[in-house]
């Protein structure tokens, strides 16, 4: 067999040296043919008697990223497919059959009778990471960069090829399950610790000393298949084992409240899977796996937080035939919370940054920010000093701004005012070329009123990030209504470049995360209102899926702010457009009392100094009246939580605010955490199915009043038995 993922020596010593280099790819992942590839190399391997023992090892700068996930996509499909067809069994055995050939690959390398070495050139990470994990012996290349895991766990999924039974046999279960159950990617030094790997050594050495450790030692066998081995922790039957798994029970539930299948299926399979010998755990896993494949949640978690943000990132919505965008020097107005941030993630794409402020000292400021990120990541091992001064080298301070003179596009961050923003726009557009292109973080002015201050609104756009800036993976780009196509490309290939994650959305009030986000906060406001115990509230928030409560949220956010947007929500769309208890409740918080949030160390909650937050007692004193909490109907809260806020996205679909389904999901889940489970906003009423949502809001509208009218579009789409992602996918936005 000629291979085209790898290239296989076998030197003076009888040691194949097997590199795994697949071509075309930047990195390596495991696809059907990397597996039929593979199988043959093993067997190869095994057969021939002139080779001692096999090295695998990577050609390109990471290891493996794991398994191709359209290839899983695909095995849902036809899986769903032949269920049609053939009958929900015959579909079932044949996607066991397919989804294990990874996990019994991986064993016939293990018990092939030779001994094979990982020598980890880079990061591995899933099956790429099993692969290491079924090799008898692991060595890495010292980095700083480099990770192992297996974040399986993050898309609905758990390791399937074999993850979950070597990990459970190689440490106690309580450290086996956090560590599949977390889905962290290790540094090299931690999964050393962990005896997840056996040496760390000089880049250079590394295939070296793989292949002198076959030399010296060469034993083929996992411990767990050699005689008289011991489980790290003991036998499930035991006082340990006793110890271990009810309260791994019960830390599974706090941090999942059972909404991950996936990881309900760690929980079983570990248990399960360490009361049997190998082989047999191995098969209990496989059917675990293909049956996590099959669940609603994973597949729309792989559609969203794989397929689709990938999709985003390569460029689904910039215009086809613009060429791409010369950006080399980037202006940021407004060295702040923000400018700051957005200065940062800039430089660090290695694009030349004007970072511009009212005066001198607050434009150092901004760029002081940069100074420390980058001196936390040397700290951490992962830039040099000499990454550190390159950084801020491309970071120029200034009041000036006439430096923005060579900038191709703009960011403007300056305070959340129009005449100040309008000051900004025209100081800018003096310096700046014709076709330099100009966009504003604003959260709440509408970005065509904004572009009718400028001189070229045809260059004007959003261009919202979310803080903090370097971790927030989410930017949302609003189109104004005269925002021409190069604009829109300009700032989709900006976001490319400092490698985030975009969203077109139409211009709208509170455009579209806001928006949305607005209405779990509300919907908080008024459970609170009616006489809900706040600490319920909060906790069937998280329950529900949320990262955090509502009312913990909007102290992240600031309580005068919400307080803000509904003022001049009041202010220009009549009484009626906003809900009288939210309005009293929020006067009370914020006129009255003086709690705007986390930045006054009070707001829902207190922030003492020395310790954790706190739940602010005094939020019983503004409850009219007190529901029984025995009373609450808990499970129709969290209904609450969640469908409120997939409403308004279905509105903002109907609004052409949102023109493409993939963005209102992944928007959702990576601009304010909605509920990862469900695969987003639409993700959660296909899930449900239109016309059960459609009931669902009508039954809520009966007991909560006209917020929960269920759009037409839904009432249309619940008639024809349509689902977002069936009736709009793939269509092209109108915007
Ligand atoms: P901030 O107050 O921290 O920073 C604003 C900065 O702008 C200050 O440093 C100020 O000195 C500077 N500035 C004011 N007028 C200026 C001018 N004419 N020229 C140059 N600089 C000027 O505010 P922030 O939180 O960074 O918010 C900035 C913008 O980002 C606002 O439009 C806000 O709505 C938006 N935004 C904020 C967040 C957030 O979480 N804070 C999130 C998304 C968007």
């Amino acid at each position: 067999m000629t291979y085209v993922n790898f290239k296989l020596d076998t030197d003076a010593n009888g040691i194949a040296l097997i590199t795994w280099d697949a071509p075309g790819r930047s990195m390596n992942v495991i696809d059907l043919n990397v597996i039929e590839e593979l199988s043959d190399i093993v067997e190869t391997v095994a057969g021939d008697r002139a080779i001692r023992g096999a090295v695998i090892t990577s050609g390109k700068e990471a290891f493996c990223a794991g398994a191709d996930l359209t290839m899983l996509e695909t095995s849902i499909h036809t899986f769903a497919e032949m269920a049609r067809a053939r009958g929900e069994e015959a579909a079932a055995t044949a996607l066991f059959e397919d989804s294990r050939k990874l996990s019994l690959l991986y064993r016939r390398l293990e018990t092939c009778g030779k001994p094979w070495v990982a020598a980890i050139t880079g990061t591995a990470l899933g099956g790429g990471f099993e692969l290491c994990l079924a090799c008898h012996y692991r060595v890495a290349g010292e980095s700083a960069k480099t990770r192992v895991g297996l974040p399986e766990i993050k898309i609905g999924l758990f390791p399937g090829a074999g993850g979950t039974q070597r990990i459970a046999r190689m440490m106690p279960p309580a450290d086996a399950l956090r560590f599949l159950l977390k889905g962290d990617q290790l540094r090299l030094a931690h999964a050393k610790d962990m005896k997840l790997i056996d040496a760390i050594v000089p880049a250079a050495e590394v295939v070296t000393h793989a292949k002198e450790w076959i030399r010296i030692n060469g034993a083929a066998k996992a411990p767990w298949d050699m005689e008289g081995f011991r489980l790290p922790g003991g036998p499930v039957y035991s006082k340990l084992g006793m110890m271990t798994f009810p309260a791994a029970n019960a830390m599974y539930r706090r941090e999942t409240y059972d909404n991950y299948p996936g990881a309900r299926a760690v929980m079983q399979v570990v248990y399960e899977g360490l009361q049997l010998p190998m082989d047999v755990a191995l098969r209990v896993e496989s059917r675990w796996f293909a049956k996590i494949l099959r669940s609603p949640e994973a597949a729309a978690m792989i559609r969203t937080l794989f397929v689709s943000v990938r999709e985003l990132n390569k460029g689904a919505r910039r215009p086809k035939t613009l060429p791409p965008t010369n950006l080399k020097t980037i202006g940021v107005i407004g060295a702040g919370f923000m400018g700051a941030g957005i200065a940062y993630v800039t430089a660090m794409a290695g694009l030349n940054v004007v970072l511009i402020d009212r005066d001198q000292e607050a434009a150092d400021k901004g760029k002081a920010h940069s100074a420390k990120l980058i001196a936390k990541q040397i700290d951490r091992g992962l830039a040099s000093m000499a990454e550190h001064d390159a950084l801020l080298a491309r970071i120029r301070a200034t009041s000036d701004y006439g430096a923005l003179r060579d900038c191709n596009l703009v960011v403007e961050a300056v305070f959340e005012d129009r005449k100040v923003k309008a000051g900004a726009i025209a100081a800018a557009e003096a310096a700046i070329g014709e076709g330099a292109i100009f966009g504003s973080n604003t959260s709440t002015l509408p970005i065509s009123s904004l572009a009718e201050m400028s001189k070229r609104p045809g260059h004007f756009i959003g261009i919202h990030f979310f803080s903090p800036v370097e971790r927030m993976m989410l930017v949302e780009i609003i189109l104004g209504k005269k925002t021409g196509e190069m604009t829109l490309a300009a700032a989709l290939d900006y976001v490319r470049v400092i490698r985030k994650t975009p969203i077109v959305v139409n211009d709208a009030r509170g455009f579209y995360t806001s928006r949305v986000v607005g209405t779990y906060i509300r919907e908080g406001h008024l459970m609170l209102a009616e006489g809900v115990p706040a600490a319920m509230i909060e906790n069937l928030g998280r329950m529900a899926g949320m990262p955090v409560g509502p009312l913990s949220l909007n102290d992240e956010v600031a309580v005068d702010l919400v307080w803000k947007i509904l003022k001049a929500t009041e202010a220009d769309l009549g009484p009626n457009a906003i809900d009288s208890r939210q309005k009293a409740l929020l006067e009370e918080m914020v006129e009255k009392r003086g709690r705007l949030g986390r930045k006054n160390g009070k707001g829902f909650y207190d922030y003492p100094r020395n310790g954790p937050k706190k739940l602010w007692p005094g939020l019983a004193d503004l409850q009219p009246s007190k529901l029984d909490p025995a009373l609450i109907d808990t499970k129709e809260l969290k209904q609450r939580l969640l469908a409120i806020q997939a409403l308004e996205t279905a509105r903002c679909v109907e609004e052409g605010v949102i023109t493409d389904v993939r963005e209102a999901d992944v928007g959702s889940i990576l601009g304010f955490g909605f509920a990862p489970f469900t695969g987003g906003t639409l993700s959660f009423i296909d899930m449900m199915g239109t016309k059960s949502f459609v009931e669902l809001c009508k039954g809520l509208e009966r007991s909560h009043g006209a917020r929960f009218v269920p759009a037409k579009l839904l009432i249309d789409m619940a008639e024809k038995g349509d689902t977002f992602y069936g009736r709009f996918a793939g269509r092209r936005a109108a915007a």
